[in-house]
């Protein structure tokens, strides 16, 4: 009973950002968004525009590191472990919210009428965080297999690289509205096309693979709008 009112709670929330987005002809025609962009902007809304809107890529040793630990799981393959069938690299989309991306693993449960559960596992670096990027990441999955095999998704891991241990992640009301917001929050961006302004914070921005094309400290335009002004004063 508990789990179908949170689905259907949840359900709520995705329907009314569908209903919005039929709504308005202009966020209909713009790319879908790629999930991992999700976690960009919940990281900084302004990263999220300098890569979606400006183009703008920089790797670090976080990223380097992050990519090393999805290396076995971007090989796209399947195989069979009793009554779980595990597909890595799995495409993944949902044509009325607009988002698209690639889900490292996910297991499809057998239940006992035959049919399958999917349940998808995110790779991430480090250790469980105290913010809830990663969680709306994997919860857009959950979204966009709901969508593709007309089923509830309730729960999900993450797989964190420095512990090695999944982290288990249940979809709740909370948690869907929250990745929903995120979804549209990000629509908003590219719609305006407008990149945020830089607010400097240490303790983020020091991670930032971006840092030193950002300029946080000195100049809170575009990155692009930084580069046309050393050229002209070049
Ligand atoms: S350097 Fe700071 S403000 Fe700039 S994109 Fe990164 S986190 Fe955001």
């Amino acid at each position: 009973m508990v789990i179908q009112i949170t689905f259907l709670k949840g359900m709520l929330s995705v329907f009314c950002a569908i209903l919005n987005w039929k709504r308005n002809p202009t966020m209909q025609t713009l790319e879908p968004i790629y999930l991992s962009r999700l976690q960009h902007y919940l990281f900084c809304p302004r990263q999220f525009a300098l890569i979606e809107l400006e183009g703008i890529w920089a790797e670090n040793q976080f990223t380097a590191e992050g990519q090393v630990l999805h290396q076995r799981v971007n090989q796209a393959d399947q195989q069979k472990r009793g009554v779980i069938r595990i597909v890595w690299a799995l495409r993944l989309a949902h044509a009325e919210l607009s988002i698209e991306g690639v889900a490292d693993v996910v297991e499809y449960h057998k239940q006992a009428d035959g049919s399958e559960i999917p349940y998808p596992i995110e790779y991430k670096r480090g250790k469980p965080k105290t913010h809830r990027a990663d969680e709306v990441q994997l919860c857009a999955q959950a979204l966009c297999l709901e969508n593709m095999h007309g089923v509830a998704v309730l729960e999900g891991a993450l797989f964190y690289g420095e512990v090695r241990r999944r982290h288990p992640v249940v979809f709740d009301a909370v948690l869907r509205d929250l990745t929903v917001q995120t979804i549209l929050a990000c629509r908003a961006i590219v719609q305006t096309n407008i990149t945020p302004k830089a607010i400097y914070k240490a303790k983020k921005c020091n991670k930032c693979s971006l840092l030193d094309l950002c300029h946080p400290k000195g100049f809170h335009k575009s990155a692009a709008a930084w580069l046309a002004a050393q050229l002209i004063e070049v």
